[in-house]
């Protein structure tokens, strides 16, 4: 059993109760590996950004639990050797079970999603709460994230055909039922880098795929049922057209590529979004970099000279959403 406040780890409720007054959202971001986690603290660091290290059960997967809980508690020595504590929270991403919750809150995660979204409304209300109860009553409070509506798209082990936008009139009964810290909700964000089908979308002059707006009106309903309640966005990756670009340059083949536009996240984090979640820019991020190093130095065969240059380039793209998309910089 290990807390995570022995970690040097915070929960997620001051930083959203904050973050909801402060009209910014504190970001999200996925990691599995260490040149990851470096770009991700690096880049908060520098703009003095709260931050939340996102885990899904791929990842844990991936890279082993016990790893990825010492690789936190690795981020906030980092954090402190580069001169500035930020606020670091360890957070399991779309938990889909009790059993993998528990495991993860007696682990030292600070906080859990509980996604229960693609059970009957009631079944997802007794299961997240269930989650809250054990969470809640842990000598150091661990926070909890449920979900209402169901994102489209897929990311590691979840995945829908299609997305249903959450129901405002559900919301007050979910979070009163539930007790949970924040709420997901679907209002057009998608899991993914080809986040809507081409025949959702328009295309500008030069034949790229502008998407569907968000549904703010579904955001606004919500807020005015619970009032400054923290609400979460999930697959709000851009999609940035330079590394999709950049990605077919070098060989690579990513067939109508689509996110969902800054401006319009920029829009959400003013509002009660105060989570918002990014895990495909940083994969599209690395992956082109990675894929220009190969084709242009043929010759390199040592990892960090191919992983080097992706990691600055995550740390640059993580510290421009700071600033610009979340408006989470300075917040730390
Ligand atoms: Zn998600």
């Amino acid at each position: 059993m290990t807390s995570y406040k022995e970690l040097g780890l915070v929960n997620t409720k001051e930083l959203f109760e904050k973050a909801v007054k402060g009209g910014y959202a504190i970001p999200a971001y996925n990691f599995n590996n260490m040149e990851q986690m470096q770009s991700i603290i690096q880049a908060c660091v520098e703009t003095k950004s709260p931050v939340i290290l996102q885990v899904s059960s791929g990842a844990r997967k991936y890279a082993n639990q016990n790893i990825l809980k010492n690789m936190a508690r690795g981020a906030v020595e980092y954090a402190h050797e580069l001169g500035y504590d930020i606020p670091i929270v360890l957070h399991l991403d779309h938990g889909d079970s009790f059993e993998l919750c528990k495991d993860c809150i007696e682990t030292g995660f600070s906080s859990v999603m509980i996604d229960g979204s693609h059970l009957s409304y009631d079944e997802n209300v007794a299961l997240t709460k269930k989650v809250c109860e054990l969470a809640h009553s842990q000598k150091d409070y661990v926070t909890v994230e449920g979900e209402l509506g169901v994102l489209a798209g897929v990311e590691d082990d979840v995945s829908s055909e299609h997305s249903h936008y959450t129901q405002p009139s559900e919301v007050v009964d979910f979070v009163g039922k539930t007790k949970v810290d924040s709420l997901a909700i679907s209002i057009g964000t998608s899991h993914g880098r080809a986040k809507f089908k081409p025949e959702q979308c328009t295309r500008d002059a030069n034949g790229i795929l502008i998407p569907p707006p968000l549904r703010f009106d579904i955001l606004e309903e919500v807020e005015k049922q619970i009032p400054g309640f923290p609400i979460v966005l999930h697959g709000s990756s851009s999609v940035p057209i330079e590394y999709v670009h950049m990605i077919e340059k070098y060989g690579g083949k990513l067939t109508d590529s689509v996110g969902i536009p800054e401006e319009q996240l920029r829009k959400a984090a003013k509002s009660a979004v105060c989570k918002i979640n990014i895990d495909s820019d940083g994969r599209l991020a690395m992956t082109a970099l990675i894929r220009k190093i190969l084709v242009e130095k043929p010759d390199e065969f040592d990892p960090r000279k191919i992983l080097g240059p992706a990691r600055d380039e995550l740390k640059k793209l993580y510290a421009h959403k700071n600033q610009n998309v979340l408006g989470s910089a300075g917040r730390a």
